[in-house]
């Protein structure tokens, strides 16, 4: 059984391993360097990215996640998640950091005045049918994607959702709280052929 991490220090933690642990995935709770050394991959969920990112700094946590992710282990951030795993973010808090690996720019917030949170249904190729019902709450958008990235998902404006780039995943929507399963599936798939 692969087993698998999801970064707890802040945010919809229970949400992913629920959808892990249905998928057969053995689930490990991760705040300590030991911790992630003993899993084959992580989730990095939702929430507030700049908590995550301070908090990852003050456990002790930042460098080993950075060499997680030079070293290849399979990851898949969820819209804060998304946020940490991008090489370059716009609209950060003072001082913000990323663990960074995805080559992107991410935009922090990106419907944020309009609209906070919307649902709407994606056509994924990858994934097939049906379409995926994506929540998206004070959600980030992906400006900039690197010659290495593969787009996944797209609004019907064409603005990225969603990206891949070797073991890496990102969404800016949350399908575990939906109890979609199939992008955990890809990551699960990461973490067998890693
Ligand atoms: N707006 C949050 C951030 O900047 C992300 C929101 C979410 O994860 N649903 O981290």
């Amino acid at each position: 059984r692969p087993r698998v991490g999801i970064l707890a220090l802040q945010g919809d933690v229970r949400e992913h391993a629920r959808v892990l642990t249905e998928l057969g995935a053995d689930v490990d709770l991760v705040r300590r360097p030991a911790e992630l050394a003993a899993v084959d991959g992580l989730v990095i969920p939702g929430g507030e990215s700049s908590v995550i990112d301070k908090l990852s700094r003050a456990f002790g946590m930042r460098d080993p996640i950075r060499a997680a992710i030079a070293g290849g282990m399979p990851m898949y951030g969820t819209c804060a998640g998304l946020i940490l795993l991008a090489e370059r973010i716009t609209d950060g808090i003072e001082g913000q950091q990323t663990f960074g690996g995805l080559d992107v720019t991410v935009r922090r917030n990106a419907f944020g005045s309009q609209v906070d949170s919307f649902e709407t249904d994606l056509d994924i190729p990858v994934l097939g049918e049906p379409p995926v019902h994506a929540v998206f709450i004070r959600a980030p958008l992906v400006e900039d994607v690197g010659a290495g990235v593969e787009p996944l998902a797209a609004l019907s404006d064409g603005r990225v959702v969603a990206v891949r780039s070797g073991a890496l995943l990102g969404t800016s929507f949350h399908p575990e709280v939906m109890g979609e399963h199939r992008f955990h599936g890809l990551l699960l798939d990461a973490v067998r052929n890693a």
